[in-house]
């Protein structure tokens, strides 16, 4: 096993390698989708899927997020305990393939050949336990790296072994790959890999977790709820604030909510705007100016008597000490807790920026 330091110096090289790759003509232009925004080097399983999505991490250069693959992928792994702290997520072609209406087209079976050296370096230096594929060319082009006689349709609920590892086949979460599997019969799957996750790591976990980004959503819900709402921006630093107050008292988190360091600070991924609008039936979303801005309706039952405390606590804090600050201040405050300086400490230290890299709140000292 590499050290860390040094697996993290060699996934930076591995990165800017792909961001130099020109090998497929007609993705020049595309973005190369590998960095932190995959997840941690770390994960113990690793999952595959096609090709970026134009609307998806072409555009938030995030694999499986902002599009309605991405939504369904997320919410089949949330629902069987899962989340994306647990993966390592990228794609066979690393970038995303166009048609010449600017559609998606399916990555060539050479594009996938000329990206498979890139997944070998990925599989080989992450080194999970499980590796996932999402689809058919996702499981097909595993071959380049070591041949299997493996058919999806064949191959559902069954764990194999490939290249030292065990190997589950999935089907691609996007819509047109629903008409084959539905939803329902995924999360069925997603399940199987659930299990089999808490086998091989012997982990404990509830199979039936909560609802996470009900949860999420309920947050943020208290937060929009100001007479002239509040700006989008905002409510991901207030939701970071929360988290890292609610750390801080209790020594663990509030909501298993995936956050990542952005350029302008911490983004939660549960609250995409379409995420948000579609878990709160209230939400008004206009444009001020440049700045997207959210309010909500009266949210006085939000939380169950169980619950309500614990949270309420740290809600209101949070509101009365930084719900009036501008933009700005916000930026500058979340800029100065423990887990921020860590992620700038750690970016300075490896020489380059480590935008979408996940906030890891175990590692911080609370007394910071
Ligand atoms: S898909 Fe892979 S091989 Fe093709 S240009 Fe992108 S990084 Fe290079």
């Amino acid at each position: 096993m590499i050290a860390d330091r040094e697996r993290e110096v060699e996934f930076a090289k591995l990165a800017k390698d792909v961001r130099a790759c020109t090998r497929c003509p007609r993705m020049a232009n595309s973005v190369h989708v590998i960095g932190p925004a995959s997840g941690s080097i770390d994960s113990p399983i690793l999952i595959i899927g096609e090709a970026p999505g134009r609307l998806g991490a072409d555009a938030s250069a995030i694999p499986f997020h902002g599009d309605k693959a991405g939504e369904n992928f997320e919410a089949l792994l949330e629902q069987v305990g899962l989340s994306r702290h647990d993966c390592f997520i990228t794609n066979a072609a690393l970038c995303n393939p166009k048609d010449e209406n600017g559609n998606n087209a399916t990555p060539l079976r050479t594009e996938i050949q000329n990206c498979s050296n890139f997944l070998k370096r990925q599989i080989d230096l992450v080194d999970p336990k499980i590796v996932v594929t999402l689809g058919a060319q996702a499981l097909n082009a595993l071959k380049s790296i070591e041949q299997h006689e493996i058919e999806l349709s064949a191959a559902i609920r069954k764990t194999w072994t490939w290249y030292g590892r065990s190997l589950i086949a999935l089907y691609h979460p996007g819509q047109r790959a629903m008409i084959h599997r539905s939803f329902f019969n995924q999360l069925a799957d997603y399940r199987f890999l659930s299990e089999t996750f808490l086998r091989t790591t012997r982990e404990k976990r509830p199979l039936n977790a909560s609802p996470t980004s009900q949860t999420i959503a309920k947050i943020a819900e208290r937060f929009a709820n100001q007479p002239d709402g509040i700006s989008y921006f905002a409510l991901h630093k207030l939701f970071y604030l929360a988290e890292y107050e609610f750390y801080r008292r209790n020594n663990r988190r509030m909501t298993s909510a995936y956050i990542v360091r952005q350029k302008e600070g911490p983004y939660v991924f549960e609250m995409h705007i379409k995420k948000l609008t579609k878990a709160i039936k209230t939400l008004k979303v206009w444009n001020d100016r440049s700045r997207l801005m959210v309010r909500a309706a009266d949210t006085s039952t939000l939380f169950s008597q169980t619950s309500k405390n614990e949270f309420d606590e740290v809600l209101e804090y949070v509101s009365g000490k930084y719900g009036r600050s501008s933009d700005g201040d916000l930026k500058r405050i979340v800029y100065l807790t423990a887990p921020m300086r860590q992620i700038l400490r750690k970016e300075k230290g490896l020489g380059q920026n480590t935008f979408n890299r996940a906030i890891d709140f175990s590692a911080i000292d609370t007394r910071e």
